[in-house]
């Protein structure tokens, strides 16, 4: 682990996020186990809400699918460590509230709550598995007029 990482998991214990998110785990009956980085992967999340594959709360990454496939997709797990970050910078809790400003503004903007989401572009768009307007308007521009939104 980084002095970096180790950072990020002192705070995120401190800011309360990382108990949250063990509660959370613990209350949808997930099994925890250590992760890559100071993460823990909590697996076999089956509760409707949030629907994601996989999401993150403080240190604590949730995932969907077993404990194997999860720790198999680096890719994913890159992008919720990113997430993780987000937690330590916005001092724990009020990255959840802003998370949600953003995802509305993104909604209101591209109707989907991820591409224009500051939180969602820096952890990596494409690695969460979400659409970049950006990389998908094949050359005409996000902004052109006539662009259809469907
Ligand atoms: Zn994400």
């Amino acid at each position: 682990m980084t002095p970096g990482q180790r950072l990020r998991q002192i705070a995120n214990v401190l800011n309360g996020s990382t108990l949250l998110g063990l509660l959370l785990a613990a209350c949808a009956r997930t099994s925890v186990s250590p992760g890559p980085h100071g993460l823990l992967i909590a697996s076999r999340y089956r509760w409707r809400l949030p629907l994601a594959g996989a999401f993150t709360v403080g240190n604590v990454v949730l995932f969907r699918t077993g404990p194997e496939v999860a720790r198999s997709n680096p890719v994913l797990l890159c992008h919720e460590e990113r997430h993780s970050t987000q937690y330590a910078w916005c001092l724990g809790l009020p990255f959840l509230p802003l998370y949600f400003i953003a995802a509305a503004w993104s909604l209101w903007r591209t109707g989907n709550p991820a591409s224009a989401n500051i939180f969602e572009r820096h952890a990596g768009l494409q690695a969460g598995g979400y659409p970049d307007p950006q990389v998908t308007t094949g050359g005409t521009g996000p902004t052109a007029p006539e662009r259809n939104e469907a």
